[in-house]
């Protein structure tokens, strides 16, 4: 009696740890601490399982314990941040593998032990579609990030249809198991199904909308948490699992909403596909780049009174965010002022940019989002573009047929003047051209971002 009081009560401790800790999370500030408070307020859940006396097996539990360390050191420590996204639904994958394991082993003990009853029935069932469709979902999207599986959407005719009606088969095996709780054909029947819908649902989205989805998967395996938590009648997964599954659909209503995607046109549309303008390295209207050496390059930075820089996906992959702050020092102590412009989905995780600059230690307040920063473009004598580019492409609002179109991008062009750090003529994450980069305001640095940043404050100091 005593023991389950204080498994509650440290239970309810870590519910009010996480409430908090997303809470902090909101801040650039504070996200840290909430970090932490998120990592102790597991901590004390999970000490608060292991004396449930329920616990049949610790030999078991030590082995998942570390057999989980031992995957799981690795790919925190060492995967790069550039990789992030992938990593993350490769996590959600084993998380929800976890679920489905759980509702299956319920379930079969139920089934043996003929204790199933409709509602624990009803919870297992939603935890096995939920979770089994997570699995497949996540471990297609890590496929489509990681490159190993084609990124461009799959699409076949009456695909809509055909998914609806699949989805409608899982909707109606799962009813009839909630009617029928014994009827095993049932429980495999919604087990296959969610594996498919898994599949199914990811193959149609491509290019830019990934992380949307990403973040989707994320409520469901909160969603099929919550449903474990009713299964074992556990009230700290229920609480965990309604604030993932809020806050991951929050946050996909946010990305949609960033990338001006509608929510039912991510579910149930298929974008992302390649227009097939150009090839490599072509325009779309067909210009040349015209490229600037970093010497000039840096006069005009140095006697510019306002520049803007525009940090993506490339400046993660360089690695040169300390080399920006070495810049942005030498351009403010000459008196420049500088700003950094953030859009939503630069980089490849939510809050990618921010996270990279704050590793430099950039202060927030120089930091700015896309909509506090769009008019300023005008003023600015110089748009320095690091490593970006779907965030700066016109062609989102120019050119209907892009798969990009209207996504808001940032108002690069609006500048006086455009400089454009990047290696080549390679593309950027959507896969098509973009016209920024043959406009006549703009020239092109070509090289490793990082050691172009350090070029140009190199001679900045010399200037
Ligand atoms: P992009 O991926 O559009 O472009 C990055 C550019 O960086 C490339 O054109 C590449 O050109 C250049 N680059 C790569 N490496 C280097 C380097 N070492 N030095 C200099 N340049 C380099 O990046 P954006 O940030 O503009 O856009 C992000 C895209 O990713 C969007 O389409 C977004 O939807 C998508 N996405 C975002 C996620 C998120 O949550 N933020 C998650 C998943 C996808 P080159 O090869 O010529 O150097």
């Amino acid at each position: 009696m005593m023991i389950t009081a204080g498994i509650q009560l440290a239970y309810l401790s870590s519910a009010a740890l996480f409430v908090m800790a997303l809470r902090s999370l909101g801040q650039p500030t504070t996200a840290r601490r909430g970090m932490q408070m998120a990592a102790f307020g597991m901590l004390v859940a999970v000490c608060a399982t292991l004396v449930d006396q329920r616990i049949v097996s610790y030999e078991w539990l030590v082995v998942g314990l570390v057999a989980g360390g031992i995957v799981g050191y690795p790919l925190g420590m060492w995967v790069p941040m550039t990789a992030m996204p992938q990593r993350i639904a490769f996590s959600h994958a084993f998380g929800a593998l976890a679920a489905t394991f759980v509702g299956e082993g319920e379930y079969l003990h139920g089934l043996h032990a003929e204790t199933l009853s409709h509602g624990q029935t009803l919870a297992l069932s939603f935890e096995i579609f939920l979770g089994s469709l997570t699995v497949t979902g996540s471990l297609m999207a890590f496929g489509k990030l990681q490159g190993i599986l084609p990124g461009a959407p799959i699409t076949f005719r009456g695909q809509n249809l055909f998914n609806m009606m699949i989805f409608a088969v899982g909707v109606a095996s799962l009813v009839w198991l909630v009617i029928t709780p014994y009827d095993v054909t049932f429980f495999m029947v919604i087990l296959v199904i969610g594996l498919l819908v898994g599949v199914l649902m990811v193959l149609p989205i491509g290019g830019a909308d990934m992380p949307v989805i990403v973040s989707l998967l994320n409520s469901y395996a909160g969603l099929a948490a919550v449903a474990t938590g009713f299964a074992l009648d556990n009230n700290i997964l229920i609480v965990v699992g309604a604030l993932d599954g809020a806050s991951g659909f929050i946050l996909s209503m946010a990305m949609s909403k960033a990338m001006n995607r509608s929510f039912s046109n991510v579910l149930f549309g298929a974008f992302g596909a390649e227009t097939g303008v150009g090839g490599e390295g072509a325009s779309a209207t067909g210009g040349d780049m015209v490229a600037i050496d970093a010497d000039d390059a840096a006069i005009r930075l140095a006697y510019s009174q306002r520049v803007i820089i525009v940090p993506g996906y490339g400046l993660a992959v360089a690695q040169a965010q300390h080399q920006v702050r070495e810049l942005a020092d030498l351009l403010e102590k000459r008196g420049v002022e500088v700003a950094f412009a953030i859009h939503p989905v630069a980089g490849r995780m939510p809050g990618h940019m921010n996270v990279l600059l704050a590793e430099a230690g950039i202060s927030y307040e120089k930091l700015f989002d896309m909509d506090d920063i769009n008019e300023r473009f005008s003023d600015a004598d110089v748009a320095l573009v690091i490593g970006a580019n779907d965030v700066v492409n016109p062609a989102a609002r120019t050119n209907r047929s892009s798969p990009i179109y209207g996504m808001p991008i940032l108002n690069v062009q609006d500048a006086k003047s455009v400089i454009v750090l990047k290696r080549g003529r390679g593309k950027g994450f959507s896969g098509v051209e973009n016209d920024l980069f043959v406009s006549p305001k703009t020239n092109m640095l070509f090289g490793d971002a990082k050691q172009s940043i350090a070029q140009l404050g190199a001679e900045v100091k010399q200037v």
